[in-house]
């Protein structure tokens, strides 16, 4: 199949995260989408490359306010001497306008650079550098490529995205991810299909992003199957299973949270459910948040999931016989990350139809 892709990626290097207040290596690296490049190529992927895009094609995901600050909060950091006093090099929010701080109220969007950080991120782990606006765009350019592939014909494409995006909301950024490329890959594919699309989301972290941005739109049903949030995992505030949509979007998300060492059979089964539910619901299109940080040896998650898994997951979701789009998210093993996507591609197209024929 094809896949798209950016290498405006590598502009992006986020220097690290900032945990508890103190600056960790990260695990977010220019060398995830490298790996997963060379491996998928070598699987006979077909590679194209991403082409800018007018911003204004974001606007269907995200608010405008939010793109001009990723846009322009590096170099607001840099003027405002932040690099120098207190010798910060990435843009790191310090104070939030949290709800129990407003009373109610809606927050002023602050002219103080600092503080302007902490209106638009929602953690302190997801830093911008230099590079970090073009290598999202670059992301969010590669999603809605892979999207118009599909809708001229494609029975899947893959979008290669770095950064990741499924965390980012319509107005706000945080857990690595700065724009919501899979949301952005789903309004596009909605259109195109000219009806429902689902978006389900098999990283191992909830899919809070698209959650949130389609929480009140049946036209994008949204599900994620993840790692428990309740048992200590990101994004610790939401992504149960009592979430369930609102308004016209009411029953159209579903959360399956999973054990801490679920592996293979509890991580299928819930695969499988949110793609029955899905095809019950009679979309005509669908977008699979591909994140493999649900293997076992993934420094990121606990779920123990393994190769034959993400295959066997991939054919479940080709099996439903829809346009797909693939969105890649997270995944940090670098070293085991482009034969778990091969696996997932390979069981998509099992489960298309498409495979080619191994004669
Ligand atoms: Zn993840």
């Amino acid at each position: 199949m094809p896949f798209t892709w950016s290498d405006r990626h590598r502009l992006h290097d986020p220097g690290g995260e900032v945990w508890v207040g103190v600056r960790t290596p990260g695990t977010e690296l220019p060398a995830r989408a490298d790996a997963i490049r060379d491996a998928i190529a070598a699987a006979g992927a077909r590679p194209v490359e991403a082409v800018a895009r007018e911003r204004e094609a974001l606007l269907a995901v995200h608010d405008r306010e939010l793109l001009d600050h990723l846009e322009s909060a590096w170099e607001s950091w840099r003027a405002a001497g932040l690099t120098d006093d207190p010798g910060q090099d990435r843009v790191v929010p310090y104070v939030f306008p949290h709800p129990a701080l407003l009373g109610g109220l809606d927050p002023a969007i602050p002219p103080s650079t600092a503080a302007r950080a902490g209106y638009f991120a929602y953690d302190t782990m997801t830093l911008i550098g230099p590079g970090t606006w073009e290598a999202a765009r670059g992301a969010a350019e590669a999603a809605l490529g892979a999207a118009e592939l599909v809708a001229g014909g494609e029975p899947a494409a893959y979008a290669l995205c770095r950064p990741p995006g499924h965390h980012a909301t319509r107005s706000a950024f945080g857990g690595s991810c700065y724009l919501n490329n899979a949301a952005i890959a789903a309004a596009s594919l909605r259109e195109a299909v000219e009806g429902p699309v689902a978006l389900l989301d098999v990283d191992a972290h909830h899919g809070n992003g698209a959650q949130a941005i389609f929480y009140e739109d049946p036209a994008v049903l949204t599900a994620s199957v993840h790692v428990d949030p309740g048992a200590g995992w990101f994004p610790h505030f939401i992504g149960f299973s009592s979430e369930r949509g609102a308004g016209p979007g009411q029953d159209a998300n579903l959360n399956v949270p999973l054990e801490p060492g679920s592996g293979d059979g509890p991580w299928l089964a819930a695969v499988g459910e949110i793609a029955g539910w899905a095809a019950g619901a009679g979309v005509r299109g669908l977008v699979v948040a591909l994140g493999v940080d649900a293997a076992a040896g993934d420094p990121e998650s606990p779920l123990e999931v393994s190769a034959e898994g993400y295959r066997e997951a991939g054919r479940l979701l080709g099996a439903l016989g829809l346009p797909t789009v693939v969105v890649q998210e997270g995944g940090y093993d670098v070293g085991v990350i482009g034969s778990l996507v091969v696996a997932a591609l390979e069981g998509l197209e099992r489960g298309l139809g498409t495979a080619p024929d191994p004669g």
